[in-house]
């Protein structure tokens, strides 16, 4: 099975296949790490997105990279925390396993993630953690292409609490 790793990067940095965004419904740009890819990744992005139409939560569109270092970008949309009771677990571990299909189906060997829904969307973060942690791990029998999966962290204090999660 692929290895699970947690990095301490700015995701926009990093030289994989595919990098993850955690986008909007709209898929037309937003702020905290979204709004850091595209500013990353040029407008050419934006433009790639327009015709997509917008995205589901829980659902996952593909793009090229642009002028980031990723040749793909998976922007996937996480839900919103509501308190828990509104399906959210079931759509954010959706989020992981729809991307590691569409990484799947562009061949791609290296993924990595956010800690997707963790800023303005108000997940708690070791609920998340769990979530993102699990629905990897069960996907990824199924994605055969796929040899390493990141979980990138802006700051330490999710890199240990995915690190905690791993270990577990
Ligand atoms: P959401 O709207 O899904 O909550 P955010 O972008 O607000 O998404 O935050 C998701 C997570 O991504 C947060 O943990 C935030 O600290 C982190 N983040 C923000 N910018 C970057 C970046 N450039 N690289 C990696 N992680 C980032």
């Amino acid at each position: 099975m692929a290895h699970l790793d947690v990095v301490v990067a700015d995701i926009t940095t990093l030289a994989v296949d595919a990098i993850v965004n955690a986008a909007n419904n709209s898929l037309l740009g937003g702020g905290g790490v979204d709004g850091a890819i595209h500013r990353a990744a040029g407008p050419e992005l934006l433009e790639a997105c327009r015709p997509l139409g917008g995205c589901d939560t829980g659902k996952a569109k593909i793009t090229p990279g642009f002028n980031l270092p990723a040749r793909y970008v998976i922007h996937t949309v996480g839900p919103v925390w509501q308190g828990g009771d509104d399906g959210e677990p079931q759509l954010l571990a959706s989020c992981y396993r729809e991307s590691l299909l569409l990484a799947e189906a562009h061949a791609c060997a290296s993924v990595a993630f956010p800690a997707i829904s963790c800023g303005v969307y108000g997940y708690p973060l070791e609920a998340a953690v769990a979530v993102a942690v699990a629905s990897v791990r069960e996907q990824l029998p199924q994605c055969l292409s796929i040899e390493r999966v990141s979980f990138v962290c802006f700051d330490e204090k999710v890199a240990r609490c995915y690190e905690a999660a791993l270990g577990a």
